[in-house]
């Protein structure tokens, strides 16, 4: 029966507080009943025994290091707040199983406060007559709504375990007991007799219960602040996650695109010096060419010349040799006398200077673009400055940078620091400064504040890359001093 205005989530309430996340079973009142580590986790006694072998162990759920004395167990409070809980969740469940605890005869309709039991019609009836039970107070189960206010209806009474019959009511803030206890403790160890030997301060149990809850509530206030500021950061973090995949992106597509051109480019060079050569190839060549054609002529002439001559002296005729004698003479001399080559009018020199490629063009490659960042961290960066500055005089101040584990920062940044001072109440820049890398992470700037109207500087935020890193207070007053001083200096 879960109501529709609760948030009671039965199956949760049940699987976070009621049964030991070891065994899985329910806790009870008896061996198994909850024991509370510091971080808060719960296991069955059974169950942590198990666990407290030696005085040294984890939390099966968080894996915190505990240590106990002589492997103790019962140092662990138990919890018995739990035990209300199971009963209000019972109720809240299918009812028909729950049993009288009373009688244990028929099965439970109702349940009294008082009692802090589940009880059945004919023990309700006794309720109602008896004299035993005046004043108790009875609810039924059939119109229980399932709400968290209603948990205190299932207050079982803590009892002393010295004096099972007496709850414990009363508190005692001495010192050294600091414990809830019961009347008759109250009046037999816990005043402040001499055999006493303590020192005891009892107290109403109800008052130390709500000035421990408002305590508590208060540092519950605090701890949620915090909470609420990881929560912040958990957003943060995952917003630079989110920037961080869609920065690397941007910087891959723009990686690709000028890469892309450089491609381009190198494919043009390529091209056309393949282009040159072709044409300086064909320009050579054409020019061979025709020179080889022009020596084969000149041979066939002198072979035809020479085929004549032998064709003449053939026949052995004299006188008609004699005839074309000088004729053919005349021919030998103009071919004797023509000019010819003596070698071919270029050569096959094509040269390829690769100037610039090799070790020269690797290390262009490799300067082509870089990728950098910064892992300084915020928090840990430490600020060297003067206290006061003189006005006129140079002043040096240090930023050096640390990565979160305060680690030293190898990549080199541009820095900047903007300086504000606050006059009344106004916050006013008043300029910006420089700083010069100094190796390490560490990085310097001096300046001189000639400005007469400035006179302190309350804050700095200084730049890595052109963006906000870290905004530091400053508390450095500027003193009017020198200027004096260096007027006498002028009249000497
Ligand atoms: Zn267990
Ligand atoms: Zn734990
Ligand atoms: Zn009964
Ligand atoms: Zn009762
Ligand atoms: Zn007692
Ligand atoms: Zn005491």
């Amino acid at each position: 029966m879960e109501s529709s205005d609760s948030n009671v989530d039965i199956e949760d309430l049940q699987r976070r507080f009621l049964e030991c996340p070891v065994c899985f079973n329910l806790f009870n009142n008896n061996d198994r009943h909850p024991r509370v580590l510091p971080c808060l986790h719960s296991y069955c006694y059974v169950c942590l025994q198990q666990l407290i072998q030696e005085s040294q162990f984890n939390c099966p759920l968080c894996k915190s290091d505990f240590y106990v004395n002589n492997i103790n167990v019962d140092l662990f409070p138990k919890d018995n707040t739990r035990r209300d809980l199971l009963d209000f969740v019972r109720a809240g469940g299918d009812t028909s199983v729950i049993q009288c605890e009373e009688c244990r005869n028929d099965r439970a309709i109702s349940r009294c406060k008082d009692c802090h039991k589940f009880i059945c019609r004919t023990c309700c009836t006794a309720h109602e007559t008896m004299q035993t039970f005046h004043g108790h107070s009875v609810f039924g189960l059939d119109d229980f709504q399932l709400s968290m206010d209603q948990v205190p209806k299932f207050r079982h009474s803590l009892m002393c375990k010295k004096h099972p019959k007496y709850e414990l009511n009363f508190f005692c803030d001495g010192p050294e007991c600091q414990k809830p206890i019961c009347l008759t403790c109250c009046l037999c160890f816990h005043t402040n007799r001499p055999e006493n030997n303590q020192n005891h301060i009892t107290r109403e149990i109800e008052a130390v219960y709500h000035e421990k809850v408002e305590k508590m509530q208060n540092k519950k206030v605090k701890i949620n602040k915090t909470e609420q500021e990881l929560v912040v950061l958990s957003k943060n973090i995952n917003e630079q996650i989110d920037k961080l995949a869609l920065n690397n992106e941007n910087i891959t597509q723009e990686i690709e695109a000028i890469f892309g051109v450089a491609a381009d480019m190198l494919q043009r060079r390529k091209d056309a010096l393949i282009a040159t050569a072709e044409k300086l190839k064909t320009d050579k060549e054409t020019l061979l060419i025709k020179q080889e054609i022009e020596v084969k002529s000149s041979i066939s002439t002198i072979r035809d010349a020479c085929t004549f001559i032998d064709q003449t002296i053939a026949s052995e005729n004299q006188p008609a040799f004699i005839l074309l004698s000088e004729t053919i003479s005349d021919r030998l001399g103009y071919l004797q006398d023509t000019h010819y080559d003596k070698q071919p009018r270029d050569s096959n020199l094509i040269l390829f200077s690769k100037t610039n490629l090799g070790a020269d063009f690797q290390r262009f490659v490799d300067s082509v673009g870089n990728i950098s960042s910064s892992v300084a961290y915020g928090p840990n960066t430490k600020l060297t400055y003067p206290l006061e500055i003189e006005k006129g005089k140079e002043f040096e101040m240090m930023i050096e940078f640390f990565n979160y584990d305060n680690g030293q920062i190898e990549d080199e940044m541009t820095v900047t620091a903007i300086f504000f001072e606050t006059p009344e109440s106004s916050l006013t820049s008043i300029g910006e400064l420089s700083f010069s890398h100094r190796g390490n992470g560490k990085y310097q700037t001096s300046s001189i504040i000639t400005d007469t109207s400035i006179t302190k500087l309350t804050k700095m935020i200084v730049q890595t890359n052109s963006e906000d890193f870290y905004t530091v207070d400053l508390e450095i007053a500027v003193s009017k001093g020198l200027e004096e001083d260096y007027a006498k200096d002028l009249i000497y």
